[in-house]
């Protein structure tokens, strides 16, 4: 086994390497960079350069890259080699602070939601230096943000940055109010919770359905699923143990702080979480999880699928995204504290998260909309498409009690009398424990768990780090200008508390009761994509990431185009890989079997006509009948693709494949996996659903 502190981050331009390879006026100015995003000067980039270069060729490597996060939420980048030539055939390893500091990669085939035309090509990738550059195969990895020609954000690194400094500013305005003069930044910290399943390379390459969309399109229930709890925590079998021994060293070695690993509910189900870390580093720290799942599955004959529903019937797979704030010193403003005054401070930051979900709800289910979480929200094993909050029963009363205008029962101090509450020791590990709510307080932060296992978490943090800092900087506002800072704090509480309870909820979010309460509570229910994505363009939603520099109103249209088109093009290739499933494999195998069968009849026959072929007859005219519609619903399914492509507007176009098209994929599919049930294991040509979950 490997040294496990000397591997960790061995391949990660650290700040304890760059103390040790920079001059020190100019590790003193990179660090304030990072720190408070102070803007950094080019003698600083040449000499950073310089030193990184150094450090890289050390590890290896012989080329870097500007690594950037398009509008596709996956990463990209573009391999330059160091070499110059120096004359006489000769070169030397060369990297400049310009090149550090700025790329021009040709951006034409990322998808820009019409913000770019194809004649203004032209990106740019600007360094993040609160992200650090890494070495991954050979290739030192800069990680950078991008944007166009005309200066919009053509990535999902630049708002999520944005958002964090819009939250550092309003979050700071509260804690001066509360006599805190120490700190001087506040970060969102996240911690995300990756869930994923690992399948047989070999049998996965046998199904079309996987290679193209990552997920079966058809595939019938197998005799076992999830039903006996076996696999949730259960025993990690070798294989799959030495997978994550291999993808932890891989982690390590970046620097991720890859903690825990379990098995999940389904079968061939796996989860990985790390200790969390600033925002921006944990979504590029996901992002680099991801990439590496893959890579590492891929050495151990093994294929990694992230798709949030990869097998019907057995739990589909999401992301957790823990969150909280934090200031530099380490301060966790989400804690609630030892003293009266640190829980009032708590206080004013939980209402302000709780009125920030309930006021951009339906901007929080657009970050999770995506086709493939269409599967998973409102299907009972994922927190429905209502956005709610869990307290649990013990912070709930507190709220109430404090709202009502008494005291909370078992507080030592009065409220009315001191201006300051005085909560009970909240249990760090929340005793009511509730996995069925979008938005459960566990403890000292809270965990967003509508996301999909195969989504960049950037746009959810961007828009709850930016919808907290507006109701901060609301709060901040109103108690800077306040004459009775106490009475004030509390007139806050009561009011937001008591304007936005309705967003509480800490029931059973999976029970058939609760849509309809929640309709009566006016909450949004946007079920599918379709329906939520256009909510990304309301005025508020619109004028709220504007008022914070995050994204500017074209910048939003442009990703609600963008967002909508990857919806609109994720069914097409799925219904067009049914199509062709259909009609190449599935139809001619059960055409070929129940030939086969006729054979069979007629062979029997012959001999005797006293032997009987119930068999026979009945299932070639079942398999008959059932290909019979088969075939006529991938007709349907065709003519629903073809209609979808007159429809010019991409709301209406997403909204119908929706429906309709959406609805013949279904049907298609229940024909299909009929059909696999008739058809002798001889003769279908795939991998079955029990091959797929069980032989790993
Ligand atoms: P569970 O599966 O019970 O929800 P885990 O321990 O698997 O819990 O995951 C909890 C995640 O929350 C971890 O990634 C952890 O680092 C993260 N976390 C803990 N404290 C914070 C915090 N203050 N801010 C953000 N994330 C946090
Ligand atoms: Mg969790």
């Amino acid at each position: 086994m490997c040294n496990v502190p000397e591997l960790f981050g061995s391949m990660v331009f650290t700040e304890s390497v760059m103390r040790e390879k920079l001059p020190q006026d100019v590790y003193k100015k990179l660090k304030k960079t990072i720190g408070i995003g102070t803007k950094l000067d080019p003698d600083v980039a040449n000499a950073v350069a310089a030193a990184m270069k150094d450090w890289a060729i050390e590890k290896g490597a012989t080329h870097f890259t500007h690594w950037f996060q398009p509008m596709t939420g996956i990463t990209a980048e573009k391999h330059d080699s160091f070499i110059t030539p120096v004359g006489d055939g000769k070169v030397i390893m060369e990297f400049s602070g310009k090149m550090l500091i700025q790329g021009e990669p040709d951006a034409s085939s990322f998808p820009s939601g019409g913000l770019r035309a194809t004649f203004e090509a032209r990106g740019y990738t600007a360094w993040d230096p609160t992200s650090p550059a890494f070495v991954k195969e050979k290739t030192l990895c800069i990680p950078t943000a991008f944007c166009s020609y005309g200066g919009e954000v053509l990535d999902k690194k630049t708002p999520l940055l944005r958002s964090m400094e819009a939250l550092s500013k309003q979050a700071l305005r509260i804690l001066r109010l509360f006599g805190n003069k120490e700190a001087v930044a506040v970060s969102t910290t996240v911690g995300p919770e990756q869930e994923y399943f690992l399948v047989d390379q070999e049998l996965f390459e046998q199904r079309p359905d996987l290679l193209l969309t990552g997920r079966t399109l058809f595939g019938a229930k197998p005799p076992k699923g999830q039903e006996l709890e076996d696999h949730y925590f259960g025993v990690i079998k070798t294989r799959v143990k030495e997978f994550m021994e291999d993808l932890d060293e891989e982690l390590w070695k970046l620097g991720i702080l890859s903690k825990t690993e379990h098995n999940e509910v389904a079968p061939a189900q796996h989860e990985i979480a790390p200790i969390f870390s600033t925002t921006n580093m944990a979504c590029d720290q996901n992002q680099l999880t991801m990439e590496i799942l893959k890579k590492v599955a891929e050495r151990h004959g093994l294929a990694c699928l992230l798709h949030e529903k990869p097998f019907a019937g057995v739990n589909g797979s999401g992301k957790h995204n823990n969150w909280s704030m934090a200031t530099d010193l380490g301060e966790n403003l989400l804690e609630p504290g030892k003293t009266p005054h640190e829980n009032v401070q708590f206080l004013i930051f939980l209402t302000a998260v709780i009125k920030a979900v309930d006021i951009y709800a339906d901007l929080l289910r657009v970050s999770t909309a995506t086709a493939g979480n269409d599967h998973r929200l409102g299907a009972n094993e994922a927190p429905p498409a209502i956005v709610s909050v869990f307290l649990g029963s013990q912070l709930s009363a507190v709220l109430e009690d404090i709202a009502a205008g008494r005291l909370y029962a078992d507080a030592g101090q009065a409220w009315l009398d001191s201006g300051v509450a005085v909560l009970p020791p909240l249990p760090k590990d929340n005793t009511d424990r509730n996995r069925t709510s979008p938005f459960a307080f566990t403890g000292n932060k809270f965990e967003f768990r509508a996301m999909g296992s195969a989504q960049s978490i950037s746009c959810t943090n961007m828009i709850l780090n930016t919808a907290v800092a507006e109701i901060l900087s609301e709060f901040a506002s109103r108690l800077e200008s306040a004459d009775d800072f106490a009475a004030e704090v509390q007139k806050i509480v009561v009011e937001a508390y008591n304007a936005h309870k309705r967003v509480v909820f800490n029931g059973n979010s999976y029970s058939d009761e609760w849509p309809l309460e929640a309709a009566a509570r006016g909450l949004h229910n946007y079920r599918t994509a379709p329906e939520a994505l256009p909510h990304y363009l309301d005025p508020a939603n619109v004028a709220l990431l504007n008022k914070h520099g995050v994204l500017f109103p074209i910048e939003i249209e442009s990703r609600t185009e963008v967002l909508l088109e990857n919806y609109i093009k994720v069914l097409t290739i799925e219904a067009q890989t049914m199509l062709s499933m259909t009609r190449t494999d599935i139809l001619p195998a059960a055409s070929a079997y129940a030939a086969s069968l006729t054979r069979a009849a007629l062979d029997k026959k012959a001999l005797s006509a006293l032997i009987p072929v119930a068999y026979e007859e009945s299932t070639i005219a079942e398999i008959s009948q059932v290909s019979a519609c088969l075939y006529q619903n991938s007709k349907a399914l065709d003519d629903a693709l073809i209609e979808s492509r007159g429809i010019e507007d991409a709301a209406a176009c997403a909204s119908f494949i929706g429906e309709t098209v959406v609805e013949r994929m279904n049907l298609l599919r229940q024909n299909a996996d009929t059909l696999e049930t008739l058809v002798s294991s001889e003769y279908w040509p795939y991998p079955t659903y029990s091959d797929l979950l069980f032989r790993v």
